[in-house]
């Protein structure tokens, strides 16, 4: 996909927001990405998916994995194309798992995909879940990559969208120098 389209679809969506936001890692940034905003269209999150399914074309992949929540609808929407089952890990007691009777046989080869990657650490954790049982990870693919062009992970991954992220630490930040309230991105409240 060109990148020119893929930012026309964010812009047209309000995914991409301008302000001063706290990301989760604790630095400040002047943007902040609502995937979700993007893939609450399905005729957007049909495009973005197509292009990974295409990128893993010719893998024989039985199951799709995806971490809760924000990789939920990207691995139905590959599973869908690629006419196998979706199943999901989530968190309990702090440790990725699966529940809800999902299973991958020891046998099967499993795509895992996510949403947004930025340090990659829930994937990494659903990658271990996988091989954890003797199956073998097909690929890892994902909508957008914030990692800044890192390497993080050691399966073959896709990602449809590098997305470069502004950020500063908050003592070294222009927006906190001039007194803009910074915002947690997802809550309307200032902090
Ligand atoms: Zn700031």
């Amino acid at each position: 996909m060109e990148k020119k389209k893929a930012l026309e679809i964010f812009e047209k969506t309000g995914a991409l927001l301008e302000g001063h936001f706290l990301l989760s890692s604790g630095l400040h940034s002047p943007q902040y990405f609502q995937c979700a905003k993007v893939l609450q269209h399905p005729k957007y999150t049909e495009l973005f998916c197509k292009e990974i399914v295409k990128n893993f074309k010719g893998e024989r992949i039985d199951c799709v994995i995806s971490p809760a929540v924000g990789g939920l609808v990207v691995g139905q929407e590959c599973a869908r194309l690629l006419g196998c089952r979706a199943i999901f890990a989530e968190r309990e007691n702090g440790v990725m798992s699966l529940r809800r009777g999902f299973e991958i046989a020891h046998d099967e080869r499993v795509l895992v995909v996510e949403d947004v990657v930025t340090t990659g650490g829930s994937v990494k954790e659903v990658v271990d879940l996988v091989k954890g049982v003797g199956a073998e990870v097909a690929g890892i693919g994902f909508i957008i990559d914030r990692s800044g062009g890192k390497r993080i992970f050691d399966d073959p991954s896709f990602s449809v969208f590098q997305m470069d992220v502004v950020t500063y630490k908050p003592d070294a930040c222009p927006l906190c120098a001039e007194g803009v309230p910074v915002v947690k991105p997802g809550s309307r409240k200032a902090s």
